[in-house]
């Protein structure tokens, strides 16, 4: 496809000006949306052959919809069937693909000293987030919620024996929602490099990672406002970097006035609500997944202890009254669009 003007402005690039040596087609990026993971998702890829790119993202978005499938809690596919076998008291052999995403995702959790506990999806349930639609009413009962905590279902309650998977705990229910998508990010930046596209962004609904670079810039990426609609900051990346934000406001239970958010703290079985939105910028997406949803649940004073132990170094936090507080590799990339409530930087020993 020949390029544009509006191309050339976009990327900031001059019109060839080698037409002896002959004209090589110029770099542009590519685009394409699509609705998958319950969010629309956005793949730009920055290249020289349109057709090629675009192959190149049908391939990652068809891998999308296989995952969505097959990594999805309570749905018919290869995590719903392990966990029937679990609900059912059985073993299990794991789909190949899953049993990677189990193992690290234990490390993961146990990193995050539980905070992030994907055994939780009976809680999650509990609370109506098992649904594409957002659930309604009053909160469940407190003994019900209270008896799934003192379950105490963890990913250290399974049992592998190769590919085989049982859990000593009936009451674990495997909710990869908080980490899924980044090992999509993942493995979909690493698959269009493979292809030959090391310059690309992917967004699946506000969850980003980048590769390389948008020609002779780096990418820009906005990060939402928890309390508004708009951005709260942007930032520059390049080169192999996820930005992943958990916020309260992505989903929650709507009870008359009262929210409540879809992001559990395993301890209470109740909504974290003090932190309202959490950002993480690691180049392992599944990494900054995990510490976005596990900072949002360690609140606003814990918060710089779990992403120590989670081994990431680059975060932003903002609380309920809209106050930030981010460390100095954040700070040095970030710019808000309007001056938040306040600012504080804080040292990650
Ligand atoms: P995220 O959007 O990445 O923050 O993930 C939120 C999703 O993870 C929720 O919709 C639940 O499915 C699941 N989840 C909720 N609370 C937790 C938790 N404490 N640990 C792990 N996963 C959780
Ligand atoms: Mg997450």
């Amino acid at each position: 496809m020949p390029l544009n003007r509006r191309d050339f402005m976009k990327l900031g690039l001059g019109a060839c000006l080698l037409p002896a040596v002959g004209c090589s087609r110029a770099e542009a990026v590519v685009s394409e949306e699509m609705y998958v993971f319950g969010t629309l998702v956005g793949v730009d890829v920055l290249s020289r052959d349109t057709k090629a790119a675009r192959a190149a993202i049908a391939e990652v978005s068809h891998a999308f919809t296989r995952q969505n499938r097959d990594w999805h809690a309570w749905k018919p596919g290869a995590l719903g069937d392990l966990n029937r076998a679990i609900a059912a008291g059985r073993a299990h052999e794991v789909d190949p693909d899953l049993l990677p995403l189990l193992r690290e995702v234990r490390e993961l959790a146990r990193a995050s000293g539980g905070l992030f506990n994907p055994a939780i999806g009976k809680l999650v349930g509990l609370w109506g987030f098992h649904h594409d639609e957002m659930p309604v009413g009053a909160p469940p009962h407190a003994r019900a919620v209270a008896e799934l905590v003192a379950a105490a279902p963890s990913m250290d309650d399974l049992e592998f024996d190769g590919a085989r998977v049982s859990s000593r705990n009936p009451q674990v229910q495997i909710d990869l929602g908080g980490h899924a998508k980044g090992v999509a990010l993942n493995r979909a930046l690493d698959r269009l490099a493979a292809l030959g596209h090391g310059n690309a962004l992917v967004n699946l609904g506000g969850n980003l990672a980048v590769s390389g670079t948008r020609g002779d810039r780096p990418w820009r990426i906005g990060v939402r406002h928890p309390q508004g609609d708009g951005a709260i900051a942007s930032l520059e990346v390049s080169g192999r970097m996820a930005v992943v934000t958990s916020g309260t406001y992505e989903r929650y239970r709507q009870d008359g006035d009262r929210r409540y958010p879809h992001i559990i703290d395993p301890r209470s079985g109740q909504p974290a609500t003090h932190v309202v939105s959490a950002t993480v910028l690691h180049p392992d997406a599944a990494r900054a997944d995990v510490a976005a949803t596990a900072l949002v649940v360690a609140g606003t004073e814990a918060w710089p202890e779990v992403a120590r132990s989670l081994g990431v170094r680059d975060v932003m936090i903002v609380d309920e009254a809209g106050r930030v507080q981010l460390t100095p590799g954040i700070a040095a990339k970030v710019q808000f669009v309007e001056p938040p409530a306040s600012v504080k930087t804080v040292e990650i020993a």
